[in-house]
């Protein structure tokens, strides 16, 4: 496989993107000093030999539990791995964030829970201008019905609101690279619309 499959955003950061068949969520790649920081594992082969072909030390990041995101981390050896609590879970090793962690590697990389609607226990990763944040803006589905749950959504805006990054990177959205405002703008839009005698806003 060929590096054309990566996108680069700058010096530093670039991505595999997603793909539909097989589902597998966008890859993040940092290149920090003495590792290389990936924003999830993905699920297909394209991203597992991407992953193992790189020769530095390897820092998993997973986003959440969903086996688009994390499905290939038996298979990529992975030199540390940082998760959330409930994913942990399914992967039963790595370190588990439960608050913001600032590591220096060369570049600046801030691990943070991230609360989500989507996926319990999900984190993300800023560095610099760019915050990798998952699947964790997306809504979940209850009783068939596509939703959010209201006071998780008024808490990951909060989390968002203090982030300095100046773009979000949703997994899955074509358009991965989001200028933060707008993707603020639209969860507020959403939070707008709740019934304050109920926990879930029904889309
Ligand atoms: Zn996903």
């Amino acid at each position: 496989m060929l590096m054309e499959e990566t996108v680069r955003i700058n010096e530093i950061i670039s991505y595999l993107p997603a793909s539909e068949n097989p589902l597998s969520a966008d890859v993040g790649i940092i290149k920090g000093k003495n590792s290389v920081w990936l924003f999830d594992v993905g699920c297909s082969s394209a991203a597992e030999e991407l992953i193992n072909r790189m020769d530095k030390p390897k820092i998993a990041v997973i986003s959440h539990f969903h086996p688009d995101h994390m499905a290939n981390f038996e298979k990529v050896k992975s030199d540390e791995i940082y998760l959330g609590a409930n994913t942990f879970k399914y992967v039963k090793r790595g370190n588990i964030v439960e608050t913001d962690l600032f590591i220096d590697d060369g570049v600046k990389i801030h691990l943070f829970p991230l609360p989500s609607s989507h996926a319990k226990g999900s984190l993300g990763l800023e560095t610099g201008e760019y915050a990798f944040l998952g699947d964790s803006t997306y809504a979940t589905m209850k009783q068939g019905r596509v939703c959010y749950n209201a006071s998780v959504l008024k808490e990951e805006i909060s989390v968002l609101k203090n982030l300095s990054a100046k773009y979000f990177l949703i997994s899955h959205d074509k358009n991965f690279v989001r200028k933060r405002e707008e993707v603020i703008a639209e969860l507020e839009e959403i939070y707008s619309k709740r019934d304050p005698k109920e926990s879930y806003i029904w889309l």
